[in-house]
């Protein structure tokens, strides 16, 4: 397989060659030849928070194999090679069915093995308070369970990748010490932790930041408060829902500055949703919703209460562009080098060598030539295989 297109970040038109797997041979196309017409090729995109799609939902009770399979490739189509079943708070047995069920999907499909790079759980040690607890059920948060979550790593077959958590129940500190030592990262998210606390799970492991602005109070004291006290812990990374209505497009630009794009990572948090035509669905969880003509997935009856993410990944970097003084590659590697490296053995590249994990789209303006437009797909590669669209 060999294709020619403009690489991410050097903006050069390069010629591709893969072989099985892997990147075989990457050629740079000099003289006269701009490339401009050319779509873009970058690694593949990596999405950590994923919690359903097309109308199935990881955290719904009668999962299957076969949904766990369709979500993984339905993503195809929005060139995320790579991303993280996310499931949020539950009963042990539904949280316990959930991990059997995509520990199982990879083991009986490689198309669910070579998309699958662990699993994210999202709770159910997260904080009880109206506003940071987000959509989850009240009934079902807990404080941390070293039992309960080894009996859950083990039903996931060791997949358990990433656990977010609040740090404000007792003994935290100590728990968190535990799960990242087997592995596991540690995720501060729902949280209305103090400084001290914060600091405490920092000390103890944690390094990332679960969708940081949001799952959060709608008032909060000036400061001190959580989202200072993550913004200025360097040992955190930050992931960002960057889809145009979790965040401001000033709250994004001012959390990457302050943050530094280093420590910036993109997710889309997409619900079961994601992936639906516009109009009104009931929901198990959360009663009606709406989804909006603009992407927005709202309560029904209303604009303002948001009922979760529906917008792809690859709209979060074009928002980047738009919302923050950040250039393509910065933006792209927000959501793909860098989450992948926070959780993969491999960390995508765009290398000779690397698993041929590669997305390419097109993206107007976003060599400076005027507005940003959308982030289109052109084809998505994975591990080598052809598995959305055709090859420039
Ligand atoms: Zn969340």
């Amino acid at each position: 397989m060999e294709f020619v297109a403009r690489r991410y970040d050097t903006h050069c038109p390069v010629s591709v060659r893969i072989e099985n797997r892997h990147i075989r041979s990457i050629e740079t196309l000099n003289g006269t030849f701009s490339g401009a017409d050319l779509p873009w090729v970058a690694p593949g995109f990596v999405d950590l928070q994923v919690n359903g799609y097309g109308g199935r939902e990881f955290a719904d009770p009668s999962l299957s194999v076969e949904d766990v399979a369709e979500i993984s490739t339905a993503l195809d189509h929005d060139g995320v090679t790579s991303y993280l079943p996310t499931v949020t708070t539950h009963s042990f047995e539904t949280l316990r069915r959930a991990m059997a069920t995509i520990a199982a999907a990879g083991e009986q499909s490689s198309d669910v093995a070579d998309r699958v790079a662990g699993i994210h759980l999202e709770g159910p040690y997260t904080s009880a308070e109206d506003g940071p607890r987000g959509a989850h059920p009240v009934e079902h948060v807990r404080p941390p369970d070293w039992d309960e979550f080894q009996r859950l790593q083990e039903a996931a077959g060791g997949q358990i990748r990433i656990l977010t958590m609040s740090p404000e129940h007792e003994g935290s500190a100590q728990f968190i010490s535990r799960v990242a030592e087997t592995g596991v990262l540690v995720a501060i998210g729902h949280t209305s932790a103090n400084t001290d606390q914060i600091h405490a799970a920092v000390d103890a492991g944690a390094r990332l930041s679960t969708h940081l602005g949001n799952g959060a109070h709608g008032q909060l004291r000036r400061h001190p408060n959580y989202i200072w006290d993550q913004l200025a812990e360097d040992r955190l990374v930050a992931s960002l829902i960057v889809d145009g209505h979790h965040l401001p497009p000033a709250v994004v630009k001012t959390l990457v500055r302050a943050k530094s794009p280093e420590r910036c990572i993109l997710v889309s948090d997409i619900t079961g949703m994601a992936g639906m035509p516009p109009g009104r669905y009931s929901n198990s969880s959360l009663g009606d919703v709406v989804v909006a003509e603009d992407g927005r997935l709202v309560i029904a009856g209303q604009r303002q209460l948001l009922a979760g993410a529906a917008r792809p990944l690859r709209d979060g970097i074009a928002n980047m562009l738009r919302f923050t003084d950040q250039d393509l590659r910065s933006a792209v590697e927000m959501a793909s080098t860098r989450p992948s490296s926070l959780v993969a053995r491999e960390a995508a590249r765009l290398e000779p060598g690397a698993t041929a994990d590669l997305t390419i789209f097109r993206l107007p303006g976003a060599d400076g030539s005027g507005p940003i437009g959308d982030l289109e797909v052109f084809a998505t590669i994975n591990a080598g295989k052809l598995v959305f669209g055709s090859l420039p």
